[in-house]
């Protein structure tokens, strides 16, 4: 069962999605997106933790 994200489900206004097989590698996949595209969007564990609630299996 892959596990999808996208920006939108924490009420970021942007169309990127990921998916993986582990909540491990989409909050790498996450992280690694944050920087390159939200620079200004600070990954608090208050965030980890919307991102992770977020995250839905297909
Ligand atoms: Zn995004």
């Amino acid at each position: 069962m892959p596990k999808t994200y996208t920006c939108r489900d924490v009420g970021v206004d942007c169309d990127w999605k990921t998916s993986a097989e582990t909540e491990d590698e989409i909050m790498a996949a996450v992280s690694e997106h944050a920087a390159e595209v939200h620079p200004t969007i600070e990954l608090t564990p208050e965030l980890v933790e919307m991102v992770r609630q977020a995250i839905k299996e297909e």
